[in-house]
């Protein structure tokens, strides 16, 4: 599989999954996969970062900032304390050498409706079980 980030124009990669939630409009309706970058640490949609021709580029960047990604950043994973991304988060960690898919834990508050996310900067012994 070649890959191609068009966040950041990385062409190497960490994982692909499924998308984790279904979504019934917008961009992300017809995404099933996602492929982690392992530069900006974004979830890409396979579709704009893998195999892409070098003739399309330039329109998936297009796609990608203008239509996938304002609605990526609304539904990303955010920690409630430092507001900082998963993506960001992960790079933090990764800088400073943890490597690590366990990067949040839920604080139950019920005004919000649910858990708020914590991360592992804001509360790293949190996750030293
Ligand atoms: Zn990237
Ligand atoms: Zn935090």
């Amino acid at each position: 599989m070649n890959f191609l980030c068009p966040n950041c124009n990385s062409s190497t990669h960490l994982d692909k999954h499924s998308l984790g939630k279904k979504f019934t409009v917008g961009p992300y309706k017809f995404v099933n996969f996602e492929i982690q970058c392992s530069e900006c640490f974004m979830d890409i949609p396979s579709n704009l970062c893998e195999n892409v021709k070098n003739e399309t580029i330039s329109d998936i960047k297009k796609l990608w900032f203008d239509k996938y990604k304002p609605e990526h950043l609304k539904h990303a994973a955010k920690c409630s304390k430092c507001n900082r991304y998963y993506w960001e988060i992960e790079k933090s960690l990764y800088e400073n050498n943890i490597t690590s898919k366990d990067i949040f834990y839920q604080n139950y508050s019920p005004h919000k409706g649910g858990g708020s996310l914590v991360c592992k900067i804001c509360d790293p012994d949190a996750f030293s079980k």
